[in-house]
Protein backbone atom coordinates (compact mmCIF):
# COMPACT_ATOMS: atom_id res chain seq x y z
CA UNK A 1 0.00 0.00 0.00
CA UNK A 2 1.08 3.62 -0.52
CA UNK A 3 2.02 5.53 2.32
CA UNK A 4 -0.76 8.78 2.52
CA UNK A 5 0.82 11.78 0.99
CA UNK A 6 1.07 15.01 2.72
CA UNK A 7 0.75 18.73 1.96
CA UNK A 8 1.98 21.64 3.68
CA UNK A 9 -0.47 24.72 2.28
CA UNK A 10 0.77 28.44 3.14
CA UNK A 11 -1.82 30.86 3.29
CA UNK A 12 -5.79 30.43 4.39
CA UNK A 13 -7.32 32.39 2.66
CA UNK A 14 -9.36 31.12 -0.39
CA UNK A 15 -6.63 29.56 -2.50
CA UNK A 16 -5.72 27.65 0.01
CA UNK A 17 -8.54 26.11 1.34
CA UNK A 18 -9.61 25.15 -1.93
CA UNK A 19 -6.55 23.27 -2.34
CA UNK A 20 -6.76 21.99 1.30
CA UNK A 21 -10.09 20.46 0.41
CA UNK A 22 -9.49 19.12 -2.69
CA UNK A 23 -5.95 17.46 -1.53
CA UNK A 24 -7.78 16.20 1.17
CA UNK A 25 -10.82 14.45 -0.44
CA UNK A 26 -7.88 13.18 -2.65
CA UNK A 27 -6.66 11.30 -0.25
CA UNK A 28 -4.11 13.66 1.06
CA UNK A 29 -2.97 14.60 4.95
CA UNK A 30 -3.12 17.98 4.50
CA UNK A 31 -2.62 20.91 6.58
CA UNK A 32 -3.05 24.30 6.75
CA UNK A 33 -0.91 27.18 8.06
CA UNK A 34 -2.35 30.86 8.12
CA UNK A 35 -0.52 33.80 9.79
CA UNK A 36 -3.45 35.51 10.91
CA UNK A 37 -3.77 35.07 14.50
CA UNK A 38 -7.85 35.00 14.53
CA UNK A 39 -10.16 33.15 11.72
CA UNK A 40 -10.39 35.69 8.27
CA UNK A 41 -14.08 35.73 8.90
CA UNK A 42 -15.60 39.24 7.71
CA UNK A 43 -12.65 40.10 5.54
CA UNK A 44 -13.00 41.33 1.47
CA UNK A 45 -16.52 42.45 -0.23
CA UNK A 46 -18.53 41.42 -3.16
CA UNK A 47 -17.08 38.17 -5.61
CA UNK A 48 -18.33 37.82 -9.17
CA UNK A 49 -18.68 33.97 -10.05
CA UNK A 50 -18.68 32.15 -13.01
CA UNK A 51 -19.87 28.63 -13.53
CA UNK A 52 -16.39 27.30 -13.22
CA UNK A 53 -16.10 28.41 -9.83
CA UNK A 54 -19.17 26.02 -8.65
CA UNK A 55 -18.05 23.06 -10.03
CA UNK A 56 -14.46 23.30 -8.22
CA UNK A 57 -16.83 24.39 -4.95
CA UNK A 58 -18.95 21.14 -5.19
CA UNK A 59 -15.73 19.32 -5.37
CA UNK A 60 -14.01 20.83 -2.53
CA UNK A 61 -16.67 19.90 -0.36
CA UNK A 62 -19.37 22.70 -0.47
CA UNK A 63 -22.97 22.26 -0.82
CA UNK A 64 -24.16 24.94 -3.75
CA UNK A 65 -27.46 26.12 -3.59
CA UNK A 66 -29.08 29.52 -3.63
CA UNK A 67 -27.62 30.69 -0.61
CA UNK A 68 -24.49 30.99 -1.98
CA UNK A 69 -25.03 34.31 -3.92
CA UNK A 70 -27.39 36.48 -5.00
CA UNK A 71 -28.66 36.27 -8.55
CA UNK A 72 -29.08 38.95 -10.97
CA UNK A 73 -30.18 39.17 -14.64
CA UNK A 74 -29.21 42.37 -16.05
CA UNK A 75 -26.32 44.85 -15.94
CA UNK A 76 -27.51 48.33 -16.68
CA UNK A 77 -25.08 51.79 -17.06
CA UNK A 78 -26.37 54.89 -15.69
CA UNK A 79 -25.11 58.69 -16.97
CA UNK A 80 -23.95 61.28 -14.74
CA UNK A 81 -27.60 62.40 -13.90
CA UNK A 82 -28.81 58.94 -12.78
CA UNK A 83 -30.67 57.87 -16.01
CA UNK A 84 -30.11 54.47 -17.54
CA UNK A 85 -28.14 54.53 -20.79
CA UNK A 86 -27.89 51.19 -21.69
CA UNK A 87 -28.92 47.74 -20.72
CA UNK A 88 -27.98 43.85 -21.44
CA UNK A 89 -29.12 40.37 -20.28
CA UNK A 90 -26.43 38.79 -18.46
CA UNK A 91 -27.48 36.31 -15.77
CA UNK A 92 -24.95 35.84 -13.05
CA UNK A 93 -24.82 34.97 -9.67
CA UNK A 94 -22.71 37.57 -7.08
CA UNK A 95 -21.63 36.46 -3.72
CA UNK A 96 -18.95 37.78 -1.17
CA UNK A 97 -15.70 36.97 -0.17
CA UNK A 98 -16.89 35.79 3.41
CA UNK A 99 -19.64 33.60 2.14
CA UNK A 100 -17.13 31.28 0.39
CA UNK A 101 -14.63 31.73 3.33
CA UNK A 102 -17.10 30.18 5.45
CA UNK A 103 -18.41 27.52 2.54
CA UNK A 104 -15.01 26.39 2.28
CA UNK A 105 -13.54 26.58 6.02
CA UNK A 106 -16.54 24.73 7.21
CA UNK A 107 -15.41 21.75 4.68
CA UNK A 108 -12.11 21.52 6.18
CA UNK A 109 -12.17 20.26 9.75
CA UNK A 110 -10.84 22.19 12.41
CA UNK A 111 -8.18 20.34 13.32
CA UNK A 112 -6.14 21.00 9.96
CA UNK A 113 -6.69 24.76 10.11
CA UNK A 114 -3.55 26.29 11.72
CA UNK A 115 -3.93 30.25 12.93
CA UNK A 116 -1.10 32.24 14.25
CA UNK A 117 1.56 29.94 11.81
CA UNK A 118 3.78 33.00 9.48
CA UNK A 119 5.98 31.03 7.34
CA UNK A 120 9.52 32.46 7.81
CA UNK A 121 11.44 29.45 6.05
CA UNK A 122 11.05 26.82 3.82
CA UNK A 123 13.59 24.05 2.00
CA UNK A 124 13.18 21.80 -0.65
CA UNK A 125 15.66 18.79 0.09
CA UNK A 126 13.96 16.64 -2.95
CA UNK A 127 13.07 13.50 -0.72
CA UNK A 128 10.57 16.08 1.42
CA UNK A 129 9.92 20.18 2.25
CA UNK A 130 10.72 21.51 5.32
CA UNK A 131 8.36 24.78 6.53
CA UNK A 132 9.61 26.61 9.70
CA UNK A 133 7.12 29.24 11.33
CA UNK A 134 7.83 32.64 13.14
CA UNK A 135 6.58 30.49 17.00
CA UNK A 136 9.45 27.90 15.72
CA UNK A 137 7.24 25.06 14.69
CA UNK A 138 8.30 22.81 11.89
CA UNK A 139 6.62 20.58 9.72
CA UNK A 140 7.55 17.96 6.99
CA UNK A 141 5.56 17.46 4.38
CA UNK A 142 5.74 16.21 0.94
CA UNK A 143 4.17 19.20 -0.73
CA UNK A 144 4.27 22.53 0.05
CA UNK A 145 1.43 24.77 -1.51
CA UNK A 146 1.96 28.62 -1.86
CA UNK A 147 -1.29 29.94 -1.22
CA UNK A 148 -0.28 33.26 0.95
CA UNK A 149 -1.37 35.61 -1.49
CA UNK A 150 0.31 38.97 -3.77
CA UNK A 151 3.05 39.36 -1.13
CA UNK A 152 3.91 35.57 -1.31
CA UNK A 153 7.00 34.75 1.26
CA UNK A 154 7.85 31.43 -0.95
CA UNK A 155 7.21 33.62 -4.13
CA UNK A 156 9.78 35.96 -3.22
CA UNK A 157 12.37 33.31 -2.31
CA UNK A 158 11.86 31.45 -5.31
CA UNK A 159 11.26 34.67 -7.62
CA UNK A 160 12.61 37.79 -6.20
CA UNK A 161 12.92 39.55 -9.48
CA UNK A 162 8.47 39.12 -9.69
CA UNK A 163 7.29 41.92 -7.86
CA UNK A 164 3.83 43.67 -7.74
CA UNK A 165 3.19 46.50 -10.24
CA UNK A 166 1.27 49.23 -9.21
CA UNK A 167 -1.08 49.92 -12.45
CA UNK A 168 -1.66 53.88 -12.33
CA UNK A 169 -5.21 53.18 -10.38
CA UNK A 170 -7.05 52.41 -7.45
CA UNK A 171 -10.17 50.91 -6.55
CA UNK A 172 -12.49 52.38 -3.73
CA UNK A 173 -14.67 49.26 -2.25
CA UNK A 174 -17.39 49.08 0.08
CA UNK A 175 -20.62 47.40 1.14
CA UNK A 176 -23.77 49.48 2.10
CA UNK A 177 -27.02 47.75 3.68
CA UNK A 178 -29.56 47.56 1.40
CA UNK A 179 -32.47 48.53 4.26
CA UNK A 180 -30.36 51.92 3.76
CA UNK A 181 -31.15 52.72 0.72
CA UNK A 182 -33.41 54.96 -1.10
CA UNK A 183 -36.37 53.91 -3.28
CA UNK A 184 -34.56 55.26 -5.62
CA UNK A 185 -31.27 53.55 -5.77
CA UNK A 186 -33.55 50.42 -4.86
CA UNK A 187 -35.01 50.95 -7.59
CA UNK A 188 -32.55 51.90 -10.33
CA UNK A 189 -29.50 49.90 -9.25
CA UNK A 190 -29.87 47.59 -6.69
CA UNK A 191 -31.50 44.32 -8.64
CA UNK A 192 -28.63 45.47 -11.35
CA UNK A 193 -25.01 44.56 -11.88
CA UNK A 194 -24.65 48.41 -12.22
CA UNK A 195 -22.19 50.67 -13.89
CA UNK A 196 -21.40 54.46 -14.06
CA UNK A 197 -18.59 55.29 -16.65
CA UNK A 198 -17.51 58.73 -15.81
CA UNK A 199 -14.74 60.33 -17.34
CA UNK A 200 -11.17 58.87 -16.76
CA UNK A 201 -13.23 56.50 -14.01
CA UNK A 202 -15.30 53.08 -13.77
CA UNK A 203 -17.82 52.43 -11.26
CA UNK A 204 -19.26 48.99 -11.10
CA UNK A 205 -21.77 47.85 -8.30
CA UNK A 206 -23.72 45.00 -7.55
CA UNK A 207 -25.85 43.26 -4.44
CA UNK A 208 -24.28 40.29 -2.34
CA UNK A 209 -25.29 38.74 0.49
CA UNK A 210 -25.91 40.74 3.71
CA UNK A 211 -24.83 40.13 7.71
CA UNK A 212 -24.59 36.21 8.61
CA UNK A 213 -24.83 35.75 4.63
CA UNK A 214 -28.15 36.36 4.56
CA UNK A 215 -29.55 36.55 0.57
CA UNK A 216 -33.50 37.11 1.83
CA UNK A 217 -34.63 40.72 0.36
CA UNK A 218 -34.12 43.44 2.75
CA UNK A 219 -31.06 41.71 4.53
CA UNK A 220 -28.46 41.85 1.18
CA UNK A 221 -25.90 44.64 0.76
CA UNK A 222 -24.71 46.46 -2.49
CA UNK A 223 -21.55 45.98 -2.97
CA UNK A 224 -19.75 48.70 -5.20
CA UNK A 225 -15.63 49.26 -6.60
CA UNK A 226 -15.29 52.39 -7.80
CA UNK A 227 -11.81 52.71 -10.12
CA UNK A 228 -9.95 55.90 -10.04
CA UNK A 229 -6.42 56.98 -11.32
CA UNK A 230 -3.79 58.04 -9.06
CA UNK A 231 -0.10 58.79 -9.38
CA UNK A 232 2.32 56.95 -7.41
CA UNK A 233 2.85 60.46 -5.56
CA UNK A 234 -0.80 60.69 -4.61
CA UNK A 235 -0.79 57.14 -3.92
CA UNK A 236 1.60 57.40 -1.21
CA UNK A 237 -0.05 60.10 -0.14
CA UNK A 238 -3.44 58.51 0.17
CA UNK A 239 -1.35 55.51 2.07
CA UNK A 240 0.31 57.98 4.53
CA UNK A 241 -1.85 57.27 7.95
CA UNK A 242 -2.44 60.86 10.62
CA UNK A 243 0.98 59.89 12.62
CA UNK A 244 2.86 60.21 8.93
CA UNK A 245 3.44 56.61 9.07
CA UNK A 246 3.21 55.26 5.13
CA UNK A 247 1.95 51.70 4.45
CA UNK A 248 3.15 50.52 0.95
CA UNK A 249 1.33 47.16 1.02
CA UNK A 250 -2.20 48.84 2.32
CA UNK A 251 -2.90 51.20 4.39
CA UNK A 252 -5.39 49.13 7.21
CA UNK A 253 -8.87 50.85 6.41
CA UNK A 254 -9.23 52.35 10.00
CA UNK A 255 -6.32 54.05 9.25
CA UNK A 256 -6.80 55.98 6.11
CA UNK A 257 -7.12 59.65 7.06
CA UNK A 258 -10.12 61.87 7.48
CA UNK A 259 -9.47 64.12 4.56
CA UNK A 260 -8.78 61.13 1.94
CA UNK A 261 -12.35 59.81 2.98
CA UNK A 262 -13.93 62.98 2.98
CA UNK A 263 -12.54 63.89 -0.48
CA UNK A 264 -13.44 60.42 -1.92
CA UNK A 265 -17.46 60.85 -0.45
CA UNK A 266 -16.99 64.80 -2.64
CA UNK A 267 -15.68 63.09 -5.86
CA UNK A 268 -18.81 60.61 -5.54
CA UNK A 269 -21.45 63.54 -4.97
CA UNK A 270 -18.97 65.31 -8.29
CA UNK A 271 -18.66 62.13 -10.91
CA UNK A 272 -20.98 59.79 -10.17
CA UNK A 273 -24.67 59.21 -10.79
CA UNK A 274 -26.57 60.05 -7.50
CA UNK A 275 -28.00 56.99 -7.23
CA UNK A 276 -23.49 55.37 -6.75
CA UNK A 277 -22.93 58.33 -4.99
CA UNK A 278 -25.27 57.62 -2.15
CA UNK A 279 -24.19 54.38 -1.87
CA UNK A 280 -20.64 55.34 -1.74
CA UNK A 281 -21.64 58.14 1.24
CA UNK A 282 -23.89 55.79 3.20
CA UNK A 283 -20.92 53.28 3.23
CA UNK A 284 -19.22 52.69 6.48
CA UNK A 285 -16.78 51.47 6.23
CA UNK A 286 -15.01 53.15 2.77
CA UNK A 287 -11.54 51.41 1.92
CA UNK A 288 -9.29 51.54 -1.15
CA UNK A 289 -6.95 48.90 -2.80
CA UNK A 290 -4.39 49.91 -5.00
CA UNK A 291 -4.64 47.70 -8.51
CA UNK A 292 -1.52 45.84 -9.37
CA UNK A 293 -0.39 43.81 -11.95
CA UNK A 294 1.61 40.17 -11.10
CA UNK A 295 2.94 37.70 -13.38
CA UNK A 296 4.67 35.11 -12.15
CA UNK A 297 7.04 33.23 -15.17
CA UNK A 298 6.87 29.59 -13.26
CA UNK A 299 4.80 27.94 -10.90
CA UNK A 300 6.39 24.68 -9.93
CA UNK A 301 9.72 24.35 -8.09
CA UNK A 302 10.50 20.68 -6.86
CA UNK A 303 7.83 19.93 -4.91
CA UNK A 304 6.61 23.50 -4.55
CA UNK A 305 3.41 25.02 -6.36
CA UNK A 306 2.16 28.70 -6.30
CA UNK A 307 -1.32 29.21 -7.16
CA UNK A 308 -3.80 31.71 -6.55
CA UNK A 309 -2.34 35.59 -5.92
CA UNK A 310 0.64 34.04 -5.31
CA UNK A 311 1.33 33.06 -8.68
CA UNK A 312 -0.73 36.05 -10.69
CA UNK A 313 -2.90 38.80 -9.87
CA UNK A 314 -4.95 40.10 -12.86
CA UNK A 315 -6.64 43.99 -12.33
CA UNK A 316 -10.09 42.89 -11.00
CA UNK A 317 -12.17 43.66 -14.34
CA UNK A 318 -12.21 40.35 -15.07
CA UNK A 319 -13.68 39.32 -12.11
CA UNK A 320 -11.59 36.29 -12.07
CA UNK A 321 -9.59 36.28 -8.84
CA UNK A 322 -11.52 33.42 -7.17
CA UNK A 323 -12.43 31.69 -10.10
CA UNK A 324 -8.68 31.34 -10.90
CA UNK A 325 -7.48 30.51 -7.24
CA UNK A 326 -10.43 27.81 -7.55
CA UNK A 327 -9.43 26.40 -10.82
CA UNK A 328 -5.39 26.83 -9.69
CA UNK A 329 -5.97 23.94 -6.55
CA UNK A 330 -8.29 22.02 -9.37
CA UNK A 331 -5.52 21.58 -11.75
CA UNK A 332 -3.11 21.05 -8.79
CA UNK A 333 -5.12 18.17 -7.43
CA UNK A 334 -5.44 16.76 -10.65
CA UNK A 335 -2.21 16.70 -11.51
CA UNK A 336 -0.70 14.97 -8.52
CA UNK A 337 -4.18 12.20 -8.17
CA UNK A 338 -2.36 8.70 -8.11
CA UNK A 339 -0.93 8.23 -5.09
CA UNK A 340 2.10 6.82 -7.09
CA UNK A 341 2.64 10.14 -9.07
CA UNK A 342 6.09 11.40 -9.03
CA UNK A 343 5.01 14.93 -6.88
CA UNK A 344 8.05 17.53 -8.90
CA UNK A 345 6.58 15.75 -12.36
CA UNK A 346 2.97 16.62 -11.39
CA UNK A 347 4.05 19.80 -10.45
CA UNK A 348 5.43 20.46 -14.14
CA UNK A 349 2.09 18.90 -15.16
CA UNK A 350 0.32 21.46 -13.29
CA UNK A 351 2.69 24.64 -14.42
CA UNK A 352 2.21 23.23 -17.92
CA UNK A 353 -1.84 23.82 -17.69
CA UNK A 354 -2.16 27.12 -15.77
CA UNK A 355 1.20 29.19 -16.59
CA UNK A 356 -0.31 30.36 -19.92
CA UNK A 357 -3.87 30.74 -18.59
CA UNK A 358 -2.74 33.03 -15.65
CA UNK A 359 -0.63 35.21 -18.19
CA UNK A 360 -3.81 35.61 -20.27
CA UNK A 361 -5.81 36.22 -17.76
CA UNK A 362 -3.74 39.46 -16.62
CA UNK A 363 -3.17 40.41 -20.16
CA UNK A 364 -6.67 40.64 -20.67
CA UNK A 365 -7.37 42.61 -17.25
CA UNK A 366 -4.83 44.65 -18.67
CA UNK A 367 -6.50 45.67 -21.71
CA UNK A 368 -9.63 46.42 -19.75
CA UNK A 369 -8.04 48.50 -17.25
CA UNK A 370 -5.92 50.16 -19.95
CA UNK A 371 -7.82 53.59 -20.40
CA UNK A 372 -7.49 54.31 -16.64
CA UNK A 373 -3.43 53.44 -16.47
CA UNK A 374 -3.40 55.37 -19.31
CA UNK A 375 -5.06 58.78 -17.87
CA UNK A 376 -2.90 58.72 -14.27
CA UNK A 377 0.00 58.51 -16.84
CA UNK A 378 -1.11 61.42 -18.28
CA UNK A 379 -1.25 59.53 -21.91
CA UNK A 380 -4.01 60.69 -24.44
CA UNK A 381 -6.06 57.54 -24.07
CA UNK A 382 -8.47 58.62 -26.54
CA UNK A 383 -7.05 55.31 -28.54
CA UNK A 384 -8.97 53.23 -26.46
CA UNK A 385 -12.23 55.52 -26.42
CA UNK A 386 -13.91 53.29 -28.96
CA UNK A 387 -13.80 50.82 -26.42
CA UNK A 388 -15.27 52.04 -23.79
CA UNK A 389 -18.52 52.22 -24.72
CA UNK A 390 -20.75 51.41 -22.20
CA UNK A 391 -21.82 47.99 -24.33
CA UNK A 392 -19.26 47.30 -25.13
CA UNK A 393 -17.66 47.45 -21.43
CA UNK A 394 -20.95 45.83 -19.52
CA UNK A 395 -19.91 43.07 -22.05
CA UNK A 396 -16.29 42.43 -21.26
CA UNK A 397 -16.27 42.98 -17.57
CA UNK A 398 -16.21 40.26 -15.33
CA UNK A 399 -17.12 37.50 -18.03
CA UNK A 400 -16.57 34.00 -17.85
CA UNK A 401 -12.66 33.67 -19.73
CA UNK A 402 -12.67 29.98 -20.99
C1 LIG B 1 -10.41 45.57 -5.75
C2 LIG B 1 -10.43 44.07 -5.91
C3 LIG B 1 -11.59 43.46 -6.39
C4 LIG B 1 -11.63 42.07 -6.57
N1 LIG B 1 -12.77 41.54 -7.07
C5 LIG B 1 -12.80 40.22 -7.32
C6 LIG B 1 -13.95 39.61 -7.93
O1 LIG B 1 -14.98 40.23 -8.21
N2 LIG B 1 -13.91 38.30 -8.18
C7 LIG B 1 -12.82 37.55 -7.90
O2 LIG B 1 -12.85 36.35 -8.15
N3 LIG B 1 -11.71 38.08 -7.30
C8 LIG B 1 -11.66 39.38 -7.03
N4 LIG B 1 -10.53 39.90 -6.48
C9 LIG B 1 -9.34 39.02 -6.25
C10 LIG B 1 -9.48 38.02 -5.10
O3 LIG B 1 -9.71 38.71 -3.92
C11 LIG B 1 -8.23 37.07 -4.98
O4 LIG B 1 -7.74 36.81 -6.25
C12 LIG B 1 -8.59 35.73 -4.33
O5 LIG B 1 -9.10 35.98 -3.05
C13 LIG B 1 -7.45 34.66 -4.24
O6 LIG B 1 -6.57 34.99 -3.22
P1 LIG B 1 -5.54 33.99 -2.52
O7 LIG B 1 -6.22 33.04 -1.58
O8 LIG B 1 -4.63 33.40 -3.53
O9 LIG B 1 -4.68 35.03 -1.70
P2 LIG B 1 -5.12 35.93 -0.47
O10 LIG B 1 -6.58 36.05 -0.36
O11 LIG B 1 -4.31 37.16 -0.53
O12 LIG B 1 -4.64 35.07 0.79
C14 LIG B 1 -3.30 34.86 1.14
C15 LIG B 1 -3.28 34.37 2.58
O13 LIG B 1 -1.96 33.99 2.93
C16 LIG B 1 -1.68 34.48 4.23
N5 LIG B 1 -0.21 34.62 4.31
C17 LIG B 1 0.57 35.52 3.67
N6 LIG B 1 1.85 35.34 3.99
C18 LIG B 1 1.89 34.28 4.84
C19 LIG B 1 2.96 33.60 5.51
N7 LIG B 1 4.24 33.98 5.38
N8 LIG B 1 2.65 32.54 6.30
C20 LIG B 1 1.34 32.14 6.45
N9 LIG B 1 0.31 32.75 5.84
C21 LIG B 1 0.58 33.80 5.04
C22 LIG B 1 -2.42 35.80 4.31
O14 LIG B 1 -2.66 36.19 5.65
C23 LIG B 1 -3.71 35.46 3.56
O15 LIG B 1 -4.72 34.95 4.41
C24 LIG B 1 -10.46 41.27 -6.26
C25 LIG B 1 -9.33 41.89 -5.76
C26 LIG B 1 -9.30 43.27 -5.59
C27 LIG B 1 -8.04 43.91 -5.05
Amino acid sequence: MAMQRSAAVIGGSLGGLFAANLLLRAGWDVHVYERAAEELEGRGAGIVTHPELFDVLRDAGVVVDDSLGVKVTQRVTLDHSGHRLAECELPQTLTAWSRLYSALRTALPDSRYHTGKQLVAFSDDGAAVHARFSDGQAVRADLLVAADGIRSTIRQHLLPQVKPMYAGYLAWRGLVEESALSAQALRDVFPYFAFGLPAQEQMIAYPVAGANNAVAPGRRRYNFVWYRPASQAQLTDMLTDGDGKVWPEGIPPPLIRTEVLDGARQAARAVLAPQFAEVVEKTGALLFQPIYDLESPQLAFGRIALIGDAAFVARPHCGMGVTKAAADAAALADALASPGDDIAAGLRRFESQRLAFGARVVGHARELGAYLEATAQGRDNSAQAHDRSPKNVMLRTAVPMT
